[in-house]
């Protein structure tokens, strides 16, 4: 059983991958199952139909994913694939402690059109870490510390998602280098407790690989964190957003669950986990 449960398309603002060619790869790559997750960042990024204000890039507006848009070609896709893999609606929210409001409408609006939804923190106050804007003037300790106590205020506030994403994503965006994981362990350990209490997840993101930082996201020490605190909700993805990404190091990530002492990993069904045992 192979399910990539973090997977970008065209719907996406940073990827140009059409969602039909994905689909048809992973079918190509024997996947069984396949979770669309487009991005959302409430706060940096207009809706698609109101993109006054929107970034350029590349002469298109940087907006949120369509989701009509969306939402239909993969219903058009799962029927002309039906019985080959199953195809999963999903998105990937960037949620902040300023834009709940938002996230929790839209995930309403949406209800049981979506299977799964990754809770991601992107960004803190509107500043967004891949342009280091969320970085100046911060040492590394505050940077850690604002970037989790972002996620522990979101996740105190916020239910509508499935698993949190890729836990430690700062690490990739660190200036500093390694930050030692006892020095964030008990935040990060009280953001676990609320996660399982309300019967959520998270991620192994495996592109942590493809970036060379060694490891999964998170990191070994938080999955033995979440699986001593009783958690047992994950899903695996690759976090593609070109061809070379897809199901990447899916395997590998399995393997190291089973290690860890994880039954299996998660697939999503209109917002209920489906646990699959190894
Ligand atoms: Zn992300
Ligand atoms: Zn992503």
């Amino acid at each position: 059983m192979l399910a990539d449960y973090h997977v970008h398309t065209g719907f996406s603002d940073d990827s140009t991958y059409p969602l039909e060619q994905v689909a048809l790869d992973a079918v190509r790559l024997n996947l069984d199952e396949l979770c669309f997750t487009e991005h959302v960042d409430y706060g940096v990024k207009p809706e698609w139909n109101e993109p006054e204000g929107a970034r350029f890039e590349d002469g298109h507006p940087v907006t949120n994913c369509p989701y009509e848009a969306y939402l239909e070609e993969l219903d058009r896709m799962r029927e002309e694939l039906d019985g080959r893999i199953t195809l999963r609606a999903g998105l990937e929210l960037g949620v902040q402690t300023t834009t709940l409001a938002q996230n929790k409408a839209l995930v309403e609006r949406l209800g049981k059109r979506l299977d799964f939804v990754i809770c991601s923190i992107h960004q803190v106050g509107n500043l967004e870490y891949w342009n280091g804007e969320f970085q100046r003037g911060r040492a590394q300790e505050e940077i850690h510390a604002a970037y989790y106590e972002e996620m522990l205020g979101v996740v105190e506030a916020f239910r509508g998602y499935s698993v949190l994403g890729h836990l430690d994503l700062i690490r990739r965006y660190d200036p500093f280098g390694d930050y030692p994981f006892e020095r964030v362990r008990d935040v990060v350990a009280e953001i676990l407790r609320r996660v399982i209490a309300d019967g959520k997840g998270i991620e192994v993101n495996t592109s942590g690989i493809r970036y060379g930082l060694g490891d999964f996201q998170p990191r070994r020490e938080i999955l033995e964190l979440y699986r001593d605190l009783g958690g047992t909700l994950v899903t695996v993805g690759s976090d593609s957003h070109a061809p070379e990404h897809l199901g990447s190091y899916l395997r590998l990530a399995y393997r190291e669950l089973a290690e860890l002492g994880f039954e299996g990993v998660c697939t999503y069904e209109k917002g209920e986990p489906r646990p699959m045992r190894f």
